[in-house]
């Protein structure tokens, strides 16, 4: 059985918590000979600054390119809210996110039936919801240049952010969400502004492209960003994969995030290119929470969003599919079973803390043999 390289990065607040309860997973799948893992664990986000003056170290990131996979709990919080800007907590995961590579945010949105009440739309519109939004993380007009504020000579001023796409960073980005297409409903979805955006226009272009020479067996319409916005609220049951571009995908992937119900539920995964002399593919799997300050230290933290890091990697980076199948039906049999942390806990339901649900998530686990 191969060995899975895992590098752990617990951050701050509620993250060595939630993380605690991903080693008790990763022991019993390692235990109960579903997979055989190496683990690895360092400092990162204020953890680490407060160690080591930055918030990761050369040698965390020295492990992070070894792993085979990274799974990061959460950094940030109060007490580090007047470092320097280059230090402060988030400059470790941005870090991490730019010298990986990491151009692929995948959120997936899934409605549990036992949490269908939870969500802001109606049980039969959210029940067995399950969407993946692939949204292009590296480029875009979070990055493009100029980006700047100009003084007017008239006392105005005047901001500028530019939208910049290249060819090859729809290819890639496409290329990822037809790919994981064919392991799902073989449907996508690509969303861009094509009507009033150039950008818009080579991204409906690319992706045509690429459908066209590599995916035609695989299912492609083009929406409009707005549209698509709409289309999510309105019958949300209709998508499989969404691709689409750094804004838009920032803003889509958090309206299907609420369509689920609560932030503690919520995993993510950004991966890179493959590389062609190892053939694995970069990736680092992290909840889309942060890290909770008002809620850390009480052992209130909901773990399932952090173990469904875990779910993801064990699925995108370790080719562990059947084991993370299992895991889901273990999530959602605990959910079944009205277990509830503070945070999706509904009247008559069972309230548990971080390591309460992290065991009953074991012992649903285990029954499945
Ligand atoms: P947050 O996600 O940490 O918390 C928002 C709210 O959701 C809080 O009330 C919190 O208690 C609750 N919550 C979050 N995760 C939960 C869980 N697993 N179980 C139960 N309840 C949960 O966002 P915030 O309050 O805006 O940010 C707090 C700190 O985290 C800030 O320093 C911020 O910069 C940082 N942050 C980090 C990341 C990251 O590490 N990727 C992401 C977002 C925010």
């Amino acid at each position: 059985m191969a060995t899975h390289k895992l590098l752990l990065l617990p951050g701050d607040g509620i993250g060595p918590e939630v993380m605690a309860e991903v080693k008790k997973v990763v022991g019993w799948l390692d235990s109960h000979g579903f997979a055989s893992f190496s683990i690895e664990e360092d400092l990162v986000g204020g953890a680490a600054y407060d160690e080591n003056g930055v918030p990761i170290s050369d040698d965390a990131m020295a492990k992070a390119f070894d792993a085979d996979a990274i799974l990061l709990g959460a950094v940030g919080g109060p007490k580090w809210n007047t470092v320097g800007f280059d230090v402060r907590p988030e400059a470790g995961l941005l870090r991490l996110r730019k010298d990986l590579q990491l151009f692929a945010n995948l959120r997936p949105a899934v409605c549990y039936p036992a949490l269908a009440e939870a969500s802001s739309l109606k049980r039969d519109l959210v029940e067995g919801l399950d969407v993946l939004i692939v949204r292009e993380l590296t480029g875009g007009v979070y990055f493009g240049e100029p980006k700047t504020i100009t003084d007017l000579l008239d006392g105005q001023k005047r901001a500028v952010d530019t939208q910049v796409y290249e060819s090859y960073e729809i290819e890639r980005i496409a290329r990822v969400a037809f790919e994981l297409a064919r392991t799902r409903s073989n449907r996508v979805v690509s969303t861009e502004k094509h009507n009033v955006m150039k950008t818009g226009v080579l991204w409906k272009q690319v992706v045509s492209e690429v459908h066209g020479s590599e995916f035609s067996d695989v299912q492609l319409e083009h929406q409009l960003a707005d549209s698509c916005g709409m289309q999510l609220v309105r019958n949300p049951k209709q998508f499989d994969v969404i691709v689409t571009d750094n804004l838009f995908g920032d803003i889509l992937s958090d309206v299907a995030a609420m369509l689920t119900g609560s932030l503690g539920m919520l995993p993510s995964a950004s991966l890179g290119s493959v590389e062609e002399i190892s053939g694995r593919r970069r990736a680092l799997y992290e909840p889309v929470h942060g890290a909770a300050p008002d809620i850390a230290g009480k052992g209130l933290a909901n773990p399932i969003a952090m173990i469904g890091s875990l779910g993801m990697a064990m699925r995108y980076s370790f080719g562990l599919g059947e084991a993370a199948d299992k895991l889901d039906a273990a999530i959602a049999g605990v959910l079944a079973q009205g277990y509830r942390t503070a945070d999706i806990y509904s009247d008559g339901m069972t309230r548990v803390g971080t390591t309460g649900m992290g065991d009953a998530i074991l012992a649903e686990l285990g029954k499945a043999g």
